[in-house]
């Protein structure tokens, strides 16, 4: 029989709240173990190790517990006896948890996060489905070396890729486009696709972090002056741009992006529009000072941008990682 760790943070799949009730509960309020105990037959699918790391709403993640969530996790995986890992979270930061660590794991293990959108206490919670089907993918040989996967209603999603896209239905995520990377039928795993960009063991990022640099997002809509962008370099290295269509935005923005460009402030452009790509653009960037997010959303692309930052601070190689990651 193989050994899962549960790591667990926290959110809905921990919430409680009135009896019944989908709405109106606390996030983070009951521990893994006792969400395990609501799991019929979970101790039949493998041995499991509990780790509470934290018990918060996903809203309070920020890049100390990121830190100190993958540093956990790449102690654990160094364990023979480990064979997988899965990581319990809160819905709303999921993509920024589950990116941050797609690209800083060392190890094949498959490590899978999962958490609900009902609270413990809802009718139908989904929190013990989810976390039955997660600990199954963790043992399952096929998701050996396919990077974090985020489980849930039964579809497997690239940590990469993964958005919650539906903030009140219990199938709340995708990977628009790219669709997803499988499904599960109970315990049964179904993998149809893969992720091609870099992750875990073949990431330049793999391996830990005690610091990250500052990075800010400045959301892009018509009428915004510059002030933010100002506002912003003051306190980060780098800020994530977040323009219109394909990454656009004014000529405000264009007079402050190169102002602040040439006083070593590195810009990324992503796209408030949630699908397509963002390539570079001498039209919006005549001076190519911007690196073109790819298919990053703006909270992901400030994820990469913080550990490109670690590496280095020049934007060519930086342009480089944002095609590859
Ligand atoms: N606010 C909750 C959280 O992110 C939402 C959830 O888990 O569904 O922790």
């Amino acid at each position: 029989m193989k050994t899962i760790a549960i790591i667990a943070t926290g959110g809905t799949i921990a919430g409680t709240g009135q009896n019944g009730k989908t709405v109106g509960y606390h996030a983070g309020e009951i521990s893994v173990d006792d969400i395990l105990q609501s799991i019929p037959g979970i101790h039949e699918v493998s041995r499991i190790r509990t780790f509470q790391l934290c018990n918060l709403d996903s809203n309070e993640m920020n890049k100390e517990i990121w830190m100190q969530l993958s540093n956990t996790i790449n102690s654990l995986v160094l364990d023979e006896d480990i064979d997988g890992i899965v990581v319990t979270h809160g819905t709303d930061l999921i993509e920024e948890t589950s990116y941050y660590l797609t690209l800083t794991l060392n190890t094949n293990k498959p490590v899978v996060i999962t958490g609900a959108m009902r609270p413990d206490t809802a009718t139908s919670a989904d929190g013990p489905f989810n976390l039955y089907q997660a600990v199954n993918l963790a043992c399952s040989d096929k998701a050996r070396g396919k990077g974090v996967m985020v489980l849930f209603s039964n579809t497997i999603f690239s940590g990469r890729d993964v958005q919650k896209v539906n903030n009140f239905k219990i199938d709340a995520f995708g990977q628009k486009a790219s669709g997803c990377l499988g499904y599960m039928q109970d315990e049964e795993v179904y993998f149809f696709s893969e992720s091609f960009k870099k992750h875990t063991s073949n990431s330049v990022f793999a391996g830990n972090y005690t610091t990250l640099p500052d990075v800010g997002i400045a959301y892009f809509y018509g009428g915004v002056d510059s002030s933010i962008l100002y506002h912003l370099a003051e306190k980060n290295e780098g800020i994530v741009l977040v323009g219109s269509g394909s990454g656009n935005y004014s000529q405000a923005w264009l007079n402050a992006i190169n102002d602040l460009s040439e006083k070593g402030i590195v810009f990324v452009r992503s796209s408030r529009v949630s699908e397509g790509i963002v390539f570079s653009d001498k039209v919006f960037d005549p001076n190519e000072y911007c690196v073109a997010s790819n298919t990053l959303s703006g909270q992901k692309a400030r994820i990469l941008l913080m550990l490109a930052l670690k590496k280095t601070k020049n934007r060519e190689d930086i342009k480089r990682i944002f095609n590859e990651y």
